[in-house]
């Protein structure tokens, strides 16, 4: 207000003027040429400033990003199991992206596991984790980059994405990232919205990273588990192995006691298996033991335990069943192995039978130790009796 002289030199940045800078004095005293030249100069500085803003907005937006990665990844790392894991990603795929639905499928042959997730819609029942025709299933298939769908592809091809009849609108567009780890690709994930908000780029590169490093934790997950699997189950006949069994009897005594329920435990052994080996080779024998596992299993109900205790021994925990009961199993386990034909058709003319020991806690037996005993007692007077019978131990 007071000023009497005025020196101004406009902010140019990319071509435009978008600030000006002004001195003023009070005294009546016009700028020097050197005062207008370094005034010129504060403007550039002025404008590299603002450049220096705008990255330092970048970077700081970018550390950011890091950081709800960081935290999204934090949550994935405490879910155990793979599932949770793969519903725990969309969740924070939904705040990377402005998305309507998401999915992730996991699929893989190696690790026998199949599993999918869905948010915001879900499949039909007769969904079978993949379709061929599909989006995502090309992009399964084809393997290493993600695939960005906009609009106009999605309708002009008019293939799903996921499936058949899915919910997605018309043109909608999609981000489909494969789940890939070393050199094994074992699923997508899938993360669906509308043209009209289409997926910035930033937003699906920091999507794209997030899911990488997703992958390798789901990858991890899924040996675990698969390791886990399989370190309690018997290669040969699909059933629980003697190491689960002794892990689990204890379990299951302590729980009857404590519901004051009782238990019976049988003792299975085929009868003369060495003559089937001997008769008609070792495969066959191994496809007789398969075939032995699978009928005893169907004789039992969900919550019996039946383990391959060793070579031709199998036993099976039986909670809350009374010895009577006990004997009643064991008997129609023994009929269905006696059944013909075995094997099919083609196979063997040998007749096949199991003796089973039948032993029950807590009476007559009040402890594991004598449980078991009981129960291999009882089988060895089945073998003793002339084999192809059930006998259960008095104590
Ligand atoms: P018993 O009626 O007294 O039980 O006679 P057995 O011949 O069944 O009993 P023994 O213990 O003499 O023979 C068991 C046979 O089971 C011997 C072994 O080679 C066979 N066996 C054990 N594990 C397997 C397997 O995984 N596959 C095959 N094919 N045979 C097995
Ligand atoms: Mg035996
Ligand atoms: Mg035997």
């Amino acid at each position: 207000t007071d000023a009497v002289s005025l020196a101004m030199a406009p902010v140019i940045h990319r071509g435009k003027a978008r600030a000006l800078l002004s001195l003023h004095r009070t005294a009546g005293q016009p700028f020097l040429p050197e005062e207008v030249a370094l005034l010129v100069r504060a403007a550039r500085i002025y404008d590299s400033w603002e450049g220096f803003a705008a990255h330092f907005h970048a970077v700081s937006s970018r550390s950011d990003e890091g950081e709800r990665l960081a935290r999204g990844l934090e949550q994935i790392v405490r879910q155990k199991e793979p599932d949770a894991m793969a519903g725990c990603v969309l969740d924070h795929l939904f705040d990377l992206l402005p998305a309507l639905y998401a999915f992730t499928v996991i699929r893989s042959p190696r690790f026998q596991y199949a599993y999918i997730e869905t948010k915001k819609f879900e499949v039909p029942e007769s969904f079978r984790y993949m379709d061929r025709q599909t989006w995502a299933y090309w992009v399964l298939m084809k393997g290493g980059e993600p695939l960005y769908l906009e609009g106009a592809a999605s309708r002009d091809t008019a293939m799903p994405v996921l499936f058949r009849g899915e919910p997605f609108p018309p043109g909608a567009v999609a981000y489909l990232h494969p789940l890939s780890s070393g050199d094994e690709q074992f699923g997508i994930i899938g993360v669906v919205g509308r043209e009209a908000t289409p997926f910035p780029e930033v937003g699906r590169r920091a999507a794209g990273r997030f899911i990488e490093q997703v992958a390798a934790l789901l990858h991890l997950a899924l040996l675990q588990k698969h390791h886990e699997r399989f370190a309690t189950l018997d290669g040969l006949t699909g059933l629980y192995n003697r190491r689960h069994f002794d892990a689990e009897l204890p379990k299951e005594l302590s729980r009857s006691q404590r519901e004051g329920k009782p238990l019976s435990l049988l003792m299975v052994d085929l009868d003369h298996f060495k003559k089937i080996n001997d008769t008609y080779g070792h495969p066959a024998g191994d496809l007789v033991l398969k075939e032995a596992a699978h009928r005893m299993q169907a004789e039992l109900r969900d919550i019996d335990l039946l383990c391959r205790y060793g070579g031709e021994e199998f036993s099976a925990i039986l909670p809350g069943c009374p010895p009577g009961e006990a004997v009643a199993v064991a008997e129609r386990i023994r009929r269905s192995v006696e059944s013909l034909p075995w094997g099919g058709a083609s196979v063997l003319p040998a007749p096949v039978t199991v003796s089973v020991g039948v032993a029950s806690f807590p009476r007559p037996f009040g402890s594991l130790l004598t449980l078991l005993k009981g129960a291999d007692d009882a089988l060895y007077q089945a073998k003793d009796r002339g084999r192809n019978r059930v006998a259960a131990s008095g104590g």
